[in-house]
């Protein structure tokens, strides 16, 4: 109680509210109170409110703040350094060069920078892939919301132990930074850099210490052939990694085999599926976090999105990083995939635009296992808000906000204001 006669209050106006779970509230107004949100419904049903803060947005769209559920925010600096657009193959090779060479303080500075640029997208929540662990001390130090995956990468089985005792000794050492904005979790990188006794170990430790898992899986077809028939491009380099692995086995099969589809994972890209790996994804119930941009970047492939949301797969959308992609923004992530369901009706649908915002908010929320946290305006739920300005005119919020808006007007993460381009006293 002591904490709440202490709440500072703040009544948000905008022309129009998107709550995600409910339809769009013309003249709507959310109050917060400390760090949640007390009420949601018209501004003439709250302004009542004596609220110690009042913050009008006659222009603005208000909505949940966007939950980005796969993003490398300590790649931001390679944003010049690498050539965003070319085979996936020549990209890692590239990739792998550029991160040897990273420091613990380059990976912080990125972070860091990465995440000045989120939030001016209106983000305000991460799945942050972390190699270093320098994104965690950057996203505390930020205010920002976050599961963290440490990435994890065991090429031989000698390695196995020394690698497994540094990932434990890591969790140990995050608990402390975590606070209540940020959780950690496991990254075991791909199904083709870790062998498969090391990816044991490491689901025994997310079991062990509930921890949720996140892997990239069935990204390019190289990995494909690699993983299935031992054949490709990767051959001679990755071959050794899987040679105790079974031969047949699609990406996804393989990590079924592997027991990974049994836990709390995401999966990330899933471009080269197959009927078979559909029906194990919806069986599964995992969340894929689908990146058009950076698939189409990469030219591994367009995910049959039609059909995995047919067969019930849990889908949302995510990023990447800027290593290749050119913006952090889940709109323009959006905006790219709208594009794409003209370019490829058979394989990839036109969804109403509510069902896209969806997937960068209360969706992307859940594949991070914090939906009944954030995602949607919703009393009790933590204040993480998103505003942007789109004119006074506006008669179609969600047209509005996906081919309208810019940089978000202000950006809240548990009842703070993180950024906002208006005089708050
Ligand atoms: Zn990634």
């Amino acid at each position: 109680m002591a904490e709440e006669r202490g709440q500072s209050s703040i009544l948000l106006r905008a022309r129009w509210l998107l709550p995600v779970t409910a339809p769009p509230i013309q003249d709507g107004a959310v109050l917060v109170k400390g760090k949640q949100i007390a009420a949601v419904g018209k501004f003439a049903d709250l302004s009542a409110d004596t609220a110690s803060v009042r913050l009008e947005f006659p222009d603005g769209i208000l909505l949940p703040g966007f939950v980005n559920p796969h993003t490398h925010l300590e790649n931001t600096c390679f944003a010049g350094a690498i050539k965003r657009t070319q085979p996936f193959n020549k990209w890692l090779l590239q990739m792998i060069r550029l991160v040897r060479s990273q420091s613990f303080e380059d990976a912080f500075a990125s972070a860091k920078s990465g995440i000045k640029q989120i939030v001016k997208f209106g983000v305000t929540c991460v799945g942050e892939f972390s190699r270093l662990g320098a994104s965690l001390l950057a996203l505390k130090e930020e205010k920002l919301r976050g599961v963290v995956f440490k990435e994890f990468i065991c090429l031989d089985d000698d390695e196995a132990e020394r690698r497994l005792t540094e990932l434990n000794q890591w969790i140990e050492g995050a608990k402390p930074q975590m606070g209540s904005l940020l959780n950690v979790a496991l990254g075991p990188h791909a199904p083709y850099t870790v062998t498969p006794f090391a990816f044991k170990r490491v689901l025994e430790l997310a079991e062990k210490q509930n921890l949720r898992l996140c892997t990239h899986a069935a990204e390019s077809p190289s990995e494909r052939q690699l993983i299935e028939r031992r054949k490709g491009i990767w051959r001679w380099w990755l071959g050794k990694v899987l040679h105790k692995a079974p031969l047949g086995f699609s990406p996804i099969r393989y990590l079924d085999w592997l027991g990974v589809l049994r836990h709390k994972t995401l999966l990330v890209h899933c471009t080269q599926v197959d009927d078979a790996d559909i029906a194990i994804l919806s069986e599964r119930k995992v969340w894929v976090a689908h990146c058009p941009r950076s698939n189409a970047n990469l030219k591994v492939g367009t995910m049959p999105l039609g059909k995995m949301l047919s067969a019930g797969v849990k889908v949302c959308l995510a990023t990447d990083g800027l290593a290749s992609v050119d913006s952090l923004s889940p709109l323009d992530e959006i905006r790219f995939a709208i594009k794409l369901a003209q370019e490829h009706p058979k394989i990839y649908p036109s969804l109403p635009p509510d069902q896209w915002l969806r997937m960068v908010t209360l969706d992307a929320a859940a594949a991070l296992g914090i939906d009944k946290f954030v995602g949607s305006l919703e009393q009790g739920k933590k204040a993480d808000i998103a505003v942007f300005r789109v004119g006074s005119q506006i008669d179609e919020p969600f047209e509005a906000l996906l081919f309208g808006a810019g940089e978000a007007a202000l950006t809240m993460v548990d009842g703070s204001v993180i950024s906002s381009d208006c005089q708050i006293t």
